[in-house]
């Protein structure tokens, strides 16, 4: 059986995790998605009181804008990392710069409104690195900044890697590779030096499809040879 559950919803996929006494939840995505999302844990017989955490991969409005109402509904503590930590306390979006002109198309197509959401106060801030052992699954939360510099993923003993943003696919480039919107693209590249350090196998992003560890491998030397 897979240690995690994938929920395609709209744009962003969300991630569950199993521990031994719940779920941890890997964002919480977009307003929009709430009623699918709530139907898709109802189909996988899942109630939202199972969720015991949700990780904030960072504060972009399409990985949190629902996150205060699924705080309510599932009462899960919300982890997040410090830098992107006032951005969910003020119910606004990081700030966001786009590296290609598709991607700058794209992002001004969103509407200004969806880009504020409702203001929530978080119960975990981490720094570097945190365990989820407590949660009941061999797992630790890492900050793996440059998509925003807030941003952190989570890595399991097995080796699935939720990596959120720090990795993008469809709709925002055709085939997975690095992010085609970071703040710094510099920081992304030695995050994923990490992420791959820390023993991933598997990456899940958060638009797109799953990659493994050798593609990233071979994306991230051949844009080190380039610089
Ligand atoms: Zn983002
Ligand atoms: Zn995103």
């Amino acid at each position: 059986m897979k240690e995690y559950i994938k929920l395609n919803l709209i744009f962003t996929k969300v991630h569950l995790l199993k521990t031994d006494n719940g779920f941890i939840q890997f964002d919480a995505g977009m307003k929009q998605n709430l009623k699918k999302y709530l139907k898709m844990l109802n189909k996988l017989e899942i109630d939202p009181k199972e969720i015991k955490l949700i990780v904030v991969n960072h504060a972009h409005f399409d990985h949190v804008s629902v996150l205060k109402t699924l705080k309510d509904i599932t009462n899960a503590q919300i982890l997040v990392h410090e830098n992107d930590a006032e951005y969910l306390r003020k119910g606004i979006s990081t700030e966001l710069k786009t590296l290609s002109l598709y991607s700058k198309l794209f992002m001004s197509t969103v509407p200004k409104s969806w880009k504020v959401y409702e203001p929530v106060e978080p119960d975990i801030i981490i720094k570097d690195e945190y365990s989820l052992q407590e949660f009941g699954i061999d797992a630790k939360v890492i900050h793996t900044p440059g998509h925003t510099s807030g941003t952190i993923s989570i890595i399991t003993k097995a080796g699935n890697a939720f990596v959120g943003c720090c990795a993008h696919g469809f709709p925002l480039r055709l085939i997975p590779g690095l992010p085609k919107i970071a703040q710094d693209i510099d920081q992304v590249l030695s995050s994923w030096e990490r992420i791959i350090e820390e023993g991933a196998k598997t990456i899940h992003i958060s638009h797109g499809k799953s990659v493994s560890i050798d593609k990233m491998e071979k994306i991230l030397k051949k844009k080190r040879r380039k610089r």
